[in-house]
């Protein structure tokens, strides 16, 4: 993370961590769905055992999440854990800090600093008044400093609003203050819709600008739905390769009368297709042609029929109920 690497995708499990193999079903489902790196709250020592099981039984890069207490934070990292997210200004003072730095830097665990509009210091919301981007940067630049009096500087950042344009602006301040990777979100986005609309204009207008490194979109729904919604909005900003799809939204030009289903099949199928492709089915010869030819591969539909395109050639007429296996049969095939 980090650097050149490509920007990961993360979630959070809402297993109870202390249930180690509810946990390991919900990391592996999430890994399966393409997750890069998964986060566990550890809220006490129980969790902070399970945390070793889990990490035995997943391949993914885990973060435990902790609040307060640095022993769970040592525990986690002889557990295994790859990231520590903590605030180091919240654990009980410099010795705390300093023996959770040196653990961490033995064992080359970064952590990541977590900055929370609803839980911002007391004397920084005295001092503005109200959460605002400034009092997010001077809070996550405060927690930075008690590390790096550590002398640790393996850190993260993330200063999460759960409103879009103070989230914008709380990273754009603090991308320009710090070299530290950057950690996206927008906190509490909401249930799913609402969700994606507000992650994609933050997230998205901040990695349009070259800012942060990995992302994750908060959900108030299954994580692997975050997951999915991280991954199409990486693919759509040409930030992470794999199959996209062009759809004709339909219109009254349309030559066949369940575009829609067509095209939700087609993004269905495209799910398990794991190869760099560009994908357009179109309704009409109108616009069908053009956009189709632009893909990889498409089709446009005519009356009861569908033409197929590949690299920008006619291939052959289908009938339009073939259209969509014969599609799948030249993705395979390329
Ligand atoms: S591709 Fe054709 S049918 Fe679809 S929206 Fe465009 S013009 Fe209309």
């Amino acid at each position: 993370m980090g650097g050149g690497a490509p920007v990961s995708v993360q979630s959070m499990c809402t297993a109870d961590t202390r249930d180690a193999a509810a946990a390991v079903r919900q990391v592996n489902a999430l890994a399966a769905a393409g997750c890069d790196i998964v986060r566990l709250a550890v809220p006490d020592m129980d969790a902070a055992k399970a945390f070793r099981t889990i990490k035995e039984q997943t391949r993914v890069p885990l973060v435990a999440d902790i609040h307060f207490d640095y022993r769970l934070a040592l525990e986690c990292i002889k557990s295994g854990a790859d990231k520590i997210r903590l605030n180091p200004g919240n654990i009980g003072g410099k010795e705390n800090v300093r023996a959770v730095a040196d653990a961490a830097g033995e064992k080359g665990v970064p952590i990541r600093i977590g900055v929370n509009g609803g839980s911002l210091e007391k004397d920084l919301l005295e001092k503005y008044g109200h959460p605002t981007a400034e009092a997010l940067c001077e809070s996550a630049l405060r927690h930075a400093a008690l590390l790096e009096d550590c002398g640790f500087r393996d850190i993260g950042i993330s200063i999460k609003s759960s409103s879009v344009p103070m989230m914008v602006e709380a990273y754009r301040k603090i991308a320009a203050l710090t070299d530290y990777p950057l950690h996206l979100g927008v906190t509490e986005a909401g249930t799913e819709y609402t969700g994606i609309i507000k992650s994609s204009i933050g997230i998205g207008s901040l990695l349009l600008d070259g800012i942060g490194d990995t992302i994750r979109v908060s959900l108030t729904a299954d994580p692997v739905r975050e997951v999915k919604a991280g991954i199409e909005l990486l693919k759509a900003l040409d930030l992470r390769r794999g199959a996209r799809l062009t759809s004709c939204p339909t219109c009254g030009r349309c030559q066949v009368e369940n575009m829609i289903d067509i095209a939700n099949r087609v993004s269905a199928r495209l799910e398990g297709v794991d190869k760099d492709i560009h994908v357009a089915v179109m309704g009409c010869v109108v616009n069908g042609p053009g956009e189709a030819r632009e893909a990889d591969i498409g089709f446009a539909c005519g009356r009861g029929s569908a033409l197929l395109f590949k690299k920008g050639e006619i291939l052959r007429k289908v009938h339009i109920d073939e259209a969509v296996d014969e599609l799948f049969r030249e993705i395979e095939s390329m």
